[in-house]
């Protein structure tokens, strides 16, 4: 799934940057085209005017004087090579005909093989025409211009090779049509890096949901699992009382509470993985609340046969009084469950600086440092049968964590084997 999405997002992002490419690309090759064109087109309608205005041309028709240089013979040009010189760039050629096509003169004896200056001709019947032909594997364009020569009627073609043009133009269509392949086959292969990169905590995030409704419905099998095989021993007996038959009522009464513990703790994770849950904050003592916590479970730590001390002070803190209510129990839960008989339970409320710190600790068995990295995480149980035993499902700490939190408070353990935990709160304290 993961694979496929990863393609997905490569091929998207690599198709969006070749449309951009092909877009910017086709740009910029018509621009340069264009301009280049302009500048052609526009040379040759220079040198058309000039050399009609500043030469014979238009009278004449181009025609070559005699070579014994008759003066009642026309001219090809006033001025010589010298105005031929100024009329034309330097690139620039020009012909003349008669209507028919037949050449009268050619000055840069162009190579015409090919060139059908009739059909030129034909098109500038009475205005200048400009077209690109092909002529002796060559590639020009020629401005077609109709002259009222005193010979008759005449025609003038400006010309210039588009060749150097042409190479130009493939040249800056390979680098283009290059340098496209090149980006989009660069920017497929990062798509591919990225899409990796950002399915990285989407992967995550699935597999902890997905782990996290495994470990539930695990969670929940046992206890429904004992419920089923009580009911049938009820079930097998129907004649039996509620008295004789206490324990089995006894023990589905058990799990389903467990039952309806856990729901409420998944619950309490789902909404605050989805982050639905807000907290309703208020000004209060912490030493207060920690003290009323610790009267109500004192008398479970004297059935446990605990010594539960509480020594707090008063630290104001501005907070979720409810949730920090359950914090507290569920430390206090764990040191009281998870401490032996005999054992003692201190509580504590401090002030330390700007922050306000409460810690539960225990004398009872201690937490490994490799446990202490995990005890925090879903469903994690150090003694996954004691645990069970005591009722222990592994979400307390990590609920615990969430809540701390989402007061951008902290929650530690610090502990050695054998030695006792002791689990810390640090939030903000009002000044
Ligand atoms: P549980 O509901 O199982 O107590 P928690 O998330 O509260 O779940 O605790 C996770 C595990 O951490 C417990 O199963 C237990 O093994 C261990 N643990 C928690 N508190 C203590 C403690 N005070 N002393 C020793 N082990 C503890």
């Amino acid at each position: 799934m993961f694979r496929r999405a990863r393609w997905i997002l490569a091929l998207w992002y690599a198709g969006a940057l070749a449309v951009t490419i092909v877009a910017i690309g086709a740009a910029a090759y018509l621009t340069v085209r264009k301009s280049m064109d302009d500048d052609i087109t526009g040379s040759l309608q220079k040198s058309a005017t000039n050399l009609v205005t500043t030469t014979d041309i238009a009278r004449t028709g181009g025609q070559v004087p005699p070579p014994d240089g008759d003066r009642g013979s026309p001219r090809v040009l006033r001025g010589g090579d010298e105005a031929l010189a100024t009329a034309l760039e330097s690139d620039v050629f020009y012909l003349t005909t008669d209507t028919q096509g037949n050449l009268i003169a050619n000055p840069r004896q162009v190579n015409l093989t090919g060139l059908n200056l009739a059909e030129l001709a034909g098109e500038a019947n009475a205005a200048t025409h400009t077209e690109d032909v092909s002529a002796a594997g060559h590639h020009y364009r020629i401005l077609t211009e109709p002259l009222n020569a005193t010979i008759g009627p005449a025609y003038l073609y400006v010309g210039r090779s588009l060749d150097a043009r042409d190479q130009q133009l493939r040249t800056l269509a390979i680098v283009l049509g290059l340098g496209g392949v090149v980006g989009v086959a660069v920017s497929g292969a990062g798509g591919w890096w990225l899409a990796g990169r950002a399915l990285v905590p989407i992967r995550k995030s699935l597999d902890t949901q997905r782990r996290f409704i495994s470990d539930a419905s695990h969670e929940l099998r046992t206890p429904i699992a004992v419920v089923k095989a009580n009911n049938e021993l009820l079930l097998r007996h129907p004649e039996d009382t509620i008295e004789s038959a206490y324990d089995q009522v006894e023990a589905v009464g058990a799990e389903a509470d467990h039952m309806a513990h856990l729901v409420d703790d998944l619950l309490t994770l789902a909404r605050a993985d989805e982050g639905r849950t807000t907290l309703t904050t208020s000004d209060f003592d912490l030493g207060e609340l920690a003290q009323e916590v610790g009267r109500d479970m004192g008398a479970l730590a004297e059935l446990r046969g605990l010594t539960l001390d509480l020594d707090t002070s008063k630290v104001e803190v501005e907070a979720d009084a409810p949730r920090l209510r359950q914090l507290v129990v569920i430390l206090l839960d764990n040191a009281l469950k998870y401490t032996p008989k005999g054992g003692r339970v201190t509580l504590r409320v401090v002030r330390s600086g700007r922050r306000a710190e409460l810690s539960v600790r225990d004398t009872g068995p201690g937490i490994s440092p490799d446990d202490q990295k995990r005890v925090f995480d879903r469903f994690f149980r150090i003694d996954e049968a004691r645990a069970r035993a005591v009722g222990g499902s592994g979400l307390g700490l990590a609920i615990g964590k969430w809540i701390a939190e989402a007061h951008e408070g902290r929650l530690t353990v610090e502990s050695a084997p054998g030695q006792g935990a002791t689990f810390t709160l640090r939030l903000h304290a009002k000044d």
